[in-house]
């Protein structure tokens, strides 16, 4: 179905971004994916041309472009035509936005001119190995010492937790309150700053996953980032967009894989005929075809939403939900129509199924969506007796 969200000039910029990522990404996806990170050179590149950041104010380096139409172009094609593992989305639209939206213009002007141009990697810290989607159980913790904070502690499932040159790294600093959490950048080799192991996962092997220690490090009252005690709330804010920008990776990945699908079914043949054309083929993929342009649509519009600064956290959790089950939904029967040829790694659908499986549960899982959702309709089990 034709994307009425998308003016000319948005069209033009795609054709760029994609000769972008099918140049200077894509042809290093395999050994990126073989070594389990991405050469920081992707930054880099991308920094260069303007890819990064593009939301930031000229004053910083960045384009000042507060149409998020472009973000979800640049996203889009790197799941199309780049490397899932390059995580620029991460990078420019989950982390680097608690500087741009929280930080103060000191430390706009020391940490976001770097993180334009691809010189800085980010990363932000939330999850522990005690505490995923309750963010109200996290232990880490951080004291203040008059004239910095001391940072304790230990995350797991940092995504470019290897490669960061900054993280964001939520901690607690009031003890006995869920709530009374804060917001910590913690620069590459700050004493007591120890990277652990680099994850094996099940898909997304290009992305560097790891593990992070804090042990007594001394954060600088100049790298907290707002109220010390309010992350809780600026989490809740920030996590609309993350899982906005979430649901754009998970529709781009469905519809490649849809697509690749598609020239499959025409051109692989069994008893004497395309398997195309066989009835069970030509209804899942119209089943499938409808449901990427039901819930194509439901994001484009949710894309609109935001850039009114009218999307509101209960609708960005119906876009995650839905377009992650829609994602998982299609991988799968895409691998099906493969047959034996969708579980080799080299075909390209069997590397989407196992990337797609985590969609539904990081940047809040399916259930947590249903949480917020239900609540949002006065179904607060909080509340109901
Ligand atoms: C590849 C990858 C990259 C990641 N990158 C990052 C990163 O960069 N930074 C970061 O901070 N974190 C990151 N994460 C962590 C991710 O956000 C968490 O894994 C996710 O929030 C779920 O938390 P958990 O793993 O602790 O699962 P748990 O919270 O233990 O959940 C386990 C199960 O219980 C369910 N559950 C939990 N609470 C409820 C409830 N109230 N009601 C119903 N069901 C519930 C969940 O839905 C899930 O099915 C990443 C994870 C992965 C896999």
């Amino acid at each position: 179905m034709q994307r009425l969200i998308f003016e000319p000039e948005h069209e033009q910029f795609r054709d760029g971004v994609r000769r972008f990522f099918q140049r200077e990404i894509a042809p290093h996806g395999e050994r990126w994916r073989e070594q389990g990170y991405v050469d920081r050179e992707a930054y880099l590149k991308a920094g260069k041309l303007g890819y990064l950041l593009m939301w930031a104010d000229e004053a910083y380096g960045g384009a000042g472009v507060k149409d998020f139409r472009y973000e979800q172009i640049v996203y889009e094609e790197n799941i199309r035509n780049g490397e899932l593992g390059f995580y620029i989305n991460l990078h420019s639209g989950l982390v680097a936005p608690y500087i741009g939206g929280l930080g103060s213009e000191a430390q706009k002007q020391r940490f976001l001119p770097k993180c334009i141009s691809g010189e800085t990697i980010l990363a932000v810290a939330i999850s522990e190995p005690g505490a995923g989607s309750d963010i109200g159980g996290i232990r880490s913790h951080a004291e203040d010492k008059g004239d910095h904070w001391l940072l304790n502690g230990s995350k797991t499932y940092i995504s470019n937790g290897q490669l960061a040159d900054l993280v964001i790294v939520v901690a607690r600093t009031v003890p006995d309150k869920r709530s009374g959490l804060g917001l910590f950048i913690v620069e590459a080799g700050m004493p007591g700053f120890e990277r652990g192991r680099r994850l094996k996962k099940m898909g997304m092997s290009a992305q560097d996953t790891s593990e992070l220690f804090f042990h007594d490090v001394k954060v600088p009252k100049d790298n907290v980032l707002g109220d010390p005690t309010q992350a809780f709330a600026y989490l809740a804010r920030f996590l609309s967009c993350e899982r906005l920008i979430a649901s754009v990776g998970s529709m781009a990945a469905a519809q490649t894989a849809f697509d690749l699908t598609l020239d499959y079914v025409r051109e692989r043949r069994a008893f004497g005929r395309p398997i195309g054309a066989f009835q069970n083929t030509r209804f899942v993929m119209a089943d499938l075809r409808t449901q990427l342009d039901v819930a194509q649509t439901f994001i484009d519009q949710c894309v609109l939403l935001y850039n009114a600064d009218r999307l509101t956290a209960e609708v960005a959790a119906e876009a995650k939900l839905f377009s992650s089950e829609v994602e998982g939904r299609v991988t799968d029967a895409c691998v099906q129509l493969h047959g034996g040829a969708g579980y080799m790694e080299e075909y390209r659908i069997s590397r989407m199924f196992t990337d797609a499986r985590v969609t539904r549960i990081f940047a809040g899982s399916s259930e947590i969506m249903k949480e917020i959702i239900s609540r949002s309709i006065g179904l607060d089990d909080r509340k109901m007796n």
